[in-house]
């Protein structure tokens, strides 16, 4: 097992549209500030040699291009929302750099929805097995092992679907959550870093929304704690001057450590 520190380099921290959204003349949207510039929600665990990506965005190209990602061991659906799994076909470019499929993780509806949402991928009669990503579907049932490094799923209520966050050694990620269910509480303690939805200042059926947030993550104590799936209510700066010494938004680029 691998101890190596875990680097975390935050692809994209908006919500499904996006910031700015399309024809939106508010603050945010026209904000000079690159931390309000959103691209749709993800990130990249990295340690020794190995990398592994949750979620594939619509922007997956961009945001590879914008962080030097040259390696995705495997990747992690946290669930089907389109604004998390619309680049998948982006991942072929790791089936020629790597020479290999990317095997991929997620929740068994999940990947069922995978197949019926891009149903050309996993079609073995294709005429043109080349210009196809090839993947390796694993079903989640507990923790799993990818390079070296255990990875332990965290079941989360995002409205009424069940959906998944992940813990790597003390740093977890729990995007599109509006509710944790009890037994997924031990799951997150000790955190050195937390990355939680917070999707924008008034309440919403299926995201915390900031004030939720903030009391979610004082629950849970990590040592800092990021938001992210960020919509275009929240002004970066603004925003983030007024909350707790110990929490901060993410935004496109941010990297740190853990361990
Ligand atoms: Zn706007
Ligand atoms: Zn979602
Ligand atoms: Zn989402």
């Amino acid at each position: 097992m691998s101890a190596a520190p875990l680097t975390i380099t935050v692809l994209g921290s908006g919500t499904s549209h996006g910031v700015p959204m399309i024809g939106c003349d508010c603050d945010v949207c026209r904000s000079d500030d690159p931390r309000d510039l959103r691209t749709r929600p993800s990130i990249v665990v990295s340690w020794d040699e190995a990398s592994v990506l949750i979620d594939t965005t619509p922007e997956l190209r961009l945001q590879c291009l914008a962080n030097d990602i040259r390696r995705v061991d495997a990747v992690l659906y946290t669930h089907y929302h389109i604004d998390h799994v619309a680049g998948l076909d982006d991942l072929r470019r790791f089936n020629w750099l790597q020479e290999a499929p990317v095997p991929v993780y997620a929740q068994t509806d999940t990947l069922d929805r995978l197949q019926s949402m891009f149903p050309y991928v996993f079609d073995r009669e294709s005429q043109q097995p080349s210009a196809i990503p090839k993947l390796d579907l694993h079903a989640i049932d507990g923790s799993f092992e990818v390079a070296g490094r255990s990875i332990t799923p965290i079941p989360l209520l995002h409205g009424t679907m069940p959906v998944l966050g992940f813990r790597f050694g003390n740093f977890a990620y729990c995007t599109d959550v509006s509710e944790i269910p009890g037994a997924s509480w031990p799951l997150l303690e000790n955190l050195d870093v937390l990355i939680l939805d917070a999707l924008r200042l008034k309440p919403h059926p299926t995201h915390f929304n900031l004030e939720q947030a903030i009391d979610h993550a004082r629950r849970i104590g990590a040592r800092q704690t990021y938001f992210t799936h960020i919509a275009h209510e929240i002004g970066h700066a603004q925003v983030e001057a007024d909350l707790p010494d110990d929490m901060l938004i993410a935004y496109d680029g941010l990297e740190f450590q853990s361990q």
